[in-house]
């Protein structure tokens, strides 16, 4: 988190120059008169829409482009996923594909919807895409599920803390029936317990049915933890419903050693011809574009290693309607490239934080749930097949990067295509 000592002074603007000193009064508070509140709350109907439309320096320009016609129609669609509501952003959204998974949930050809405003990323993930179909699909499988919760507990000593886990330690049963009172599809699966000092965390892993399950699992953690207050032999001096032990929408070294969502590996063989066909670059050059890839992000002090996993997640978890901000845990992973003694090329990408779901959250809001209608897997049973389709994706872009990379044309190919500049394509 350092900064450059020559350049500090650049930025704060104190030190140098007339004015210097004026400059720090900009960071003072200011106590003039505050602007209105943004109106209405969670009140979705025209006249509070209107309201906030009111607010001093909306244009109506901007009116015009987010509340158009459409929206306006399906307001309603959107009640429950957005307060404050003035309207909706237009994604552009491409097909990468096709891709063929062959998985234990997702078995087909599919054409996989990414909603990005990054030129060149479609293109990659579909020659990607296209590559992996060539070879016959790649195998992808879930390994592992589950979502965590970590109430924290804070007591005087650490007596005191071990008294309490000496009770809660036993209390998986009934801290079970608590949970499944809150739903219908949720399940509290395990509990770890962690110690230190006299605090306690309570990890709380549930499994979520179809659903990614976050606020599953904070609804139930509520519940188990005021069963907690009210059975408990030893009173907590304070208690939270999270102590920012989940891994909740951060990578951590907890999650990429566990599971938070869904684990899963996929891999594909490619052929030396197809990677020269495909890629125009040979097994070796991927091999060791990989091997310097993989050591840099060592370096670099990355949470697993891997090449660009967050540009398909987060295009594709804004297509289908599922929480954008979970790209950060989301997309941390392995990726590696091995050569086989035939010259084929060997890759596997395993995801041990996909948190996804097909119900739920932002899956049945309008056009996210077209898009995940266009994969055929939109509703209840689509989970971990959308799961096995999302790390497929990934293995896709790894091998259109690195093929890229590796043959030299990854900079012509967001010249031309984020540009429109000419240069060789690295992803058609
Ligand atoms: P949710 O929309 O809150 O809950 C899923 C709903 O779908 C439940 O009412 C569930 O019923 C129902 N359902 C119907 N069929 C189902 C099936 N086959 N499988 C599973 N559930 C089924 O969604 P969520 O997945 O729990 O939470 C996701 C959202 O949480 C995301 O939008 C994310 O932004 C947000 N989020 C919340 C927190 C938090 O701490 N609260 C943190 C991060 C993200 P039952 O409950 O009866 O089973």
């Amino acid at each position: 988190m350092a900064t450059h000592y020559r350049r500090i002074l650049d930025y704060l603007g104190l030190a140098r120059g007339p004015g210097g000193l004026e400059q720090a009064t900009r960071l003072e508070p200011r106590h003039d008169p505050v602007p209105p509140r943004v109106p209405g709350g969670s009140e979705i109907g025209e006249d509070a829409m209107s309201r906030r439309w009111a607010l001093p320096g909306l244009a109506p320009a901007a009116r015009a482009e987010l509340a158009d016609a459409r929206t306006m129609e399906q307001r309603e669609r959107y009640a429950r996923n957005i307060e404050n509501f003035i309207g909706t952003v237009k994604v552009p959204v491409g097909l990468a594909g096709p891709l063929r998974v062959n998985g234990v949930h997702a078995h087909g050809d599919f054409y996989v919807p990414l909603a990005t405003s990054e030129a060149a990323l479609v293109a990659s993930y579909s020659r990607g895409a296209q590559l992996v179909t060539e070879a016959g699909g790649c195998a992808a499988l879930v390994l592992n599920e589950g979502v965590s919760r970590a109430p924290g507990f804070a007591f005087d000593t650490l007596a005191q803390a071990a008294t309490f886990v000496a009770w809660a330690a036993g209390c998986m049963e009934p801290f079970r029936a608590v949970a499944a009172q809150t739903t219908r599809h949720g399940q509290l699966v395990d509990m770890q317990l962690t110690v230190e000092g006299n605090h306690v965390y309570l990890g709380l892993e549930f499994q979520t049915g179809d659903a990614s399950g976050q606020n599953m699992a904070t609804i139930a953690t509520e519940a188990i933890c005021r069963y907690i207050v009210e059975h408990t032999p030893i009173a907590a001096r304070a208690w939270y419903v999270e102590a920012n032990m989940s891994g909740d929408k951060k990578a951590t070294t907890h999650s990429f050693m566990s599971v938070r969502g869904k684990k899963l590996c996929a891999e594909v063989v490619l052929a030396p011809e197809l990677i020269e066909r495909r890629l125009h670059t040979t097994t070796n050059a991927l091999v060791d574009y990989s091997r310097m890839s993989a050591f840099g992000g060592v370096m670099s002090g990355s949470i697993g290693v891997q090449g660009h996993y967050a540009n398909g997640l987060a295009a594709l978890f804004i297509a289908c309607g599922q929480d954008a901000a979970s790209v950060a845990e989301a997309a941390v992973g392995v990726t590696r490239f091995e050569p086989r003694p035939d010259g084929a090329l060997y890759v596997a990408v395993t995801l041990p934080n996909l948190i996804v779901g097909t119900v739920g959250g932002g899956t049945a809001l309008p056009s996210q749930q077209a898009c995940l209608e266009i994969l055929g897997l939109a509703g209840s049973g689509h989970a971990l097949a959308f799961a096995e389709v999302a790390a497929a994706l990934s293995l896709a872009g790894e091998l259109s990067i690195v093929g890229a990379l590796a043959a030299g044309q990854f900079t012509a190919a967001h010249q031309r295509l984020a540009r429109g500049g000419s240069g060789p394509s690295a992803a058609s």
